[in-house]
């Protein structure tokens, strides 16, 4: 009777409390939060909400309307990253986070308009013969003050904030045509690019791809994309069929960092995934048992396998021996700057050289699409 209650916007509400003070505010605020408490009855079925509640309180009369309810806002994502179900007040620390987090997010868009991201590429070798097979394409920030950042610095920021969709067509883009430009030389290898979750199901992947293989001219069999099992669970049905549309245009999707998180039998049974990347923490004497079984269950479904974080001789040993066809990591080589990759390819198949190799895959393992294993073509 007394109070005014706003909807803000879906599942938004606004309380506006008049004369009151920090104390006042939580008061009704512990209020709201103990009446929503009670199961509410929804044709039978008894539901419970919860409510995560922001609180800003205006001393300054300079300000306005606006920057009172960003501030509540603010606190609210505070109170949902706390743990939901609570109410939090607006501090100035917090505002010092958020200036933080626009200084980002400005910093990231500049970073795209003016050019300063960089990819880097780390070859995948074929563990039985040592044929370079492809090269997976790893984002860096070549920051103006602090450097060359890696992906750990800013892409779950940008994954947060949205800029991971514009970051990510840049990333499908750049990558293409350098799948595109290398396979003009002669070196024809898969490309693989990274797909995050936001990108499944905020952008057009599928136009964006069908897009590059255009302009780029680079064969479908040449490009990959790697989604991670976090970023397939967001909207398994939306995923599905974008993999499935992206697979028609013959680019192939595979699961990264399998191992980690669910690693659920049934997004391998429902989705249609070319290829598993196998957690560099399974790479580790400890857990090859593990790894035996991923091969396994892999190759009796059709599914290539490729190992990550391939660091030893004895790692690369293993890994040959259990009929791993392919594998990536610093005992090949690190990720590295386009340019310098075909050097490295020359002096990779000089060490080559060196070692006795089977001239057939034991295990008979799925030939390599785009037709026979790429042999280095030199000169690039
Ligand atoms: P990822 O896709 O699993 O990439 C493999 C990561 O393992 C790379 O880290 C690579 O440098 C590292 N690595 C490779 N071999 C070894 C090894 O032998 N030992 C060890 N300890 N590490 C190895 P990086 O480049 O720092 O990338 C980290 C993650 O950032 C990537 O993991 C990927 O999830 C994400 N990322 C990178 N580029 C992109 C991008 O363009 N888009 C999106 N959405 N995510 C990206
Ligand atoms: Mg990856
Ligand atoms: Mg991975």
């Amino acid at each position: 009777r007394t109070d005014l209650v706003a909807r803000f916007g879906g599942d938004e509400f606004v309380v506006p409390c008049e004369d009151t003070d920090v104390g006042a505010a939580e008061m009704v605020a512990e209020k709201i939060r103990r009446a929503l408490a009670a199961p509410i009855d929804l044709d039978g079925r008894s539901v419970v909400v919860t409510a995560s509640i922001g609180i800003a309180v205006c001393r300054d009369a300079t300000l306005t309307a606006d920057d009172l309810l960003a501030q509540a806002d603010t606190a609210m994502y505070a109170a949902k990253q706390a743990g939901k179900d609570r109410a939090v007040v607006f501090d100035l620390q917090m505002r010092q986070q958020v200036t933080e987090q626009l200084d980002k997010a400005s910093g990231l868009r500049r970073a795209l308009r003016h050019d300063e991201l960089r990819l880097f590429y780390q070859p995948v070798v074929r563990a039985d013969t040592g044929a370079v097979v492809g090269a997976e394409a790893l984002v860096r920030w070549e920051h103006p003050d602090d450097g060359l950042l890696g992906p750990e610095r800013f892409v779950g920021f940008a994954e947060s904030s949205g800029l991971i969709v514009p970051m990510g067509a840049w990333v499908l883009e750049t990558a293409s045509e350098q799948a595109a430009a290398w396979a003009a030389r002669g070196f024809r290898a898969h490309i693989s690019v990274n797909v995050s979750g936001r990108q499944l199901t905020e952008d057009d992947v599928v136009g964006r791809v069908r897009q590059v293989l255009r302009t780029t001219g680079v064969d479908p069999a040449g490009l990959q994309l790697e989604v991670t099992e976090s970023a397939v669970m967001v909207d398994l049905a939306r995923v599905a069929t974008v993999m499935q549309q992206v697979r028609e245009l013959g680019v192939q999707v595979g699961m990264d960092d399998f191992g980690t998180g669910y690693s659920s039998l049934s997004h391998l049974a429902n989705l249609p995934f070319d290829f598993v990347k196998i957690d560099r923490s399974f790479i580790d004497t400890s857990r090859w048992p593990f790894v035996t079984a991923i091969l396994h269950m892999t190759r009796h479904l059709g599914i290539d396998a490729l190992a990550e974080g391939v660091e030893t001789a004895e790692h690369h040993a293993w890994l040959r021996d259990a009929g791993c066809i392919r594998a990536q990591g610093f005992y090949y080589s690190r990720p590295m700057p386009a340019a310098d990759v075909a050097p490295w390819l020359g002096e990779h198949a000089l060490r080559r050289g060196e070692h006795d190799r089977p001239t057939a895959d034991p295990r008979g393992g799925t030939p390599e699409p785009g037709g026979p294993a790429p042999e280095l073509a030199v000169p690039i």
